[in-house]
């Protein structure tokens, strides 16, 4: 059985709703598309004619809907065009709604969802509220270690490729960082002492346990590790209820190697910080620097340590300033030479790193995103946000993952417009800045 192949232009559609019919493509329009969306070698004729039907899509803001499961319906598969900045072989595409509707099986249109990555980008990523802690006395679906004390812990590096969702132990991590503030750039460097005060600040607000303030558990430097452990040594499990007696340490760390029996971490004052048990590092191509969180416990009938650390990378030593990649290093460091340039020129922004999901709204149903930055002039005005992507790969699939994110992204409120940053599109970038932020 031979499966229909037409294509119609349609209005954007809602998930659930029927499209609406502009008009029909043409045979010979739909074998160029087919050809062209298969990724393989075209002929110039079909490149060309492809790429201009397709930036003509984009110009009217039309979509396209696939006929392999029969006439319109709320079940027709979509597809999205999306220009591709700065690719001379593919500058416009067709990116399939994967979370719309399946394609016939066999369809020319039919793609497979790409797998995500184990990079920070594509880990989803809660934030936590209320409590902090880390490791529930009894257990549960939070628990992240064993908890009976002879139960032998596991040693080794993990690129948090199993958990999609974030270690909850990253989780306090940004939570404390976005309520500090420091996910948030608006002038200069921040110095370490300032960036410090600020978790100070932030840290006194929260609790691991009924009546255990986070501050008194939670140190920014490797020197407390004897004196946490000490004081774990003394915690009664009754005093804390529900909770592990457990304490935290977060600081910047410039380098790490791993053997069979521990970790070591080497912070910027080139000193060592030596644990066994699990460290987590996701992306773990992505070269420091890092911040680290690092997890102590005191479980029943053993003695406290630490026995867990996550690390996320930064953008630089001093600020706790997190990034999820080294190309997004780049796109930061564009960012922050034309904040400068705009600041003397009265026309300062502020460059946000989201580090938890927002939440969008796509028709009927809700959707989880993390842009890489956001910029933002004047928080007064209606629409002020302009969204500034890193575009890390070439390859199809990672290209078309990214696409279908940034049409949500644009749902987000306040949004102007969202721009993508690859390598060679610097001036592209700085051009759209002084476009949006006056
Ligand atoms: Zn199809």
């Amino acid at each position: 059985m031979s499966i229909s192949r037409a294509l119609s232009v349609v209005k954007p559609t809602e998930s659930g709703d029927t499209p609406a019919l502009v008009e029909q493509l043409s045979h010979s329009e739909v074998d160029h598309l087919a050809e062209y969306f298969q990724g393989g070698d075209v002929s110039a004729h079909t490149q060309q004619a492809a790429v201009t039907r397709i930036q003509s899509l984009i110009a009217k803001r039309m979509w396209v809907a696939c006929g392999c499961t029969g006439a319109l319906s709320a079940e027709t598969p979509l597809l999205f065009p999306r220009s591709v900045p700065r690719s001379a072989s593919r500058p416009a595409v067709l990116v399939p709604l994967y979370d719309r509707n399946p394609h016939k099986a066999g369809c020319d249109f039919e793609r497979e969802r790409p797998d995500l990555t184990d990079t920070p980008t594509h880990q989803s990523r809660s934030s936590i509220t209320g409590m902090m802690s880390v490791l529930p006395a009894m257990g549960g679906p939070c628990a992240t270690a064993p908890l009976v004390a002879t139960a032998p812990r596991p040693h080794g590096t993990s690129e948090a490729r199993a958990a999609k969702r974030t270690p909850k132990l990253a989780a306090v991590l940004f939570t404390i960082l976005e309520g500090a503030g420091l996910n948030v750039l608006q002038q200069g460097r921040l110095s370490t002492t300032d960036a410090k005060s600020r978790l100070e600040v932030e840290i006194r607000k929260h609790f691991i346990a009924p009546g255990k303030s986070l501050f008194d558990w939670c140190k920014l430097s490797f020197y407390a590790a004897q004196s946490i452990i000490k004081k774990l040594d003394k915690q009664d499990q009754e005093d804390w209820g529900k909770t592990v007696p457990q304490g935290f340490i977060i600081e910047q760390v410039i380098d790490y190697h791993s053997n069979a029996t521990s970790h070591a971490l080497t912070n910027v004052h080139g000193e060592q910080f030596f644990f066994s048990g699990r460290l987590i590092v996701p992306g773990a191509n992505t070269p420091g620097p890092w911040l680290a969180i690092a997890l102590a416990s005191k479980r029943p009938g053993v003695s406290a340590e630490f026995d867990q650390v996550y690390l996320h990378p930064m953008d630089s030593e001093r600020e706790y300033f997190l990034v999820d990649s080294d190309l997004e290093r780049h796109t930061l460091r564009i960012l922050r030479r034309d904040l400068s340039k705009m600041k003397r020129a009265s026309k300062p922004y502020t460059i946000i790193k989201p580090l938890t999901d927002l939440t969008v709204m796509d028709g009927k149903t809700a959707a989880k995103i993390r842009p890489d930055f956001i910029l933002r002039a004047n928080p007064e005005l209606k629409r002020d946000a302009l969204i500034v992507e890193t575009m890390g790969y070439e390859d199809v699939a990672y290209t078309t993952r990214k696409l279908q994110t940034h049409r949500l992204m644009l749902l987000l409120p306040k949004t102007l417009d969202l721009v993508p940053h690859e390598k060679g599109s610097d001036e592209d970038l700085k051009k759209s800045i002084e476009r949006y932020i006056s």
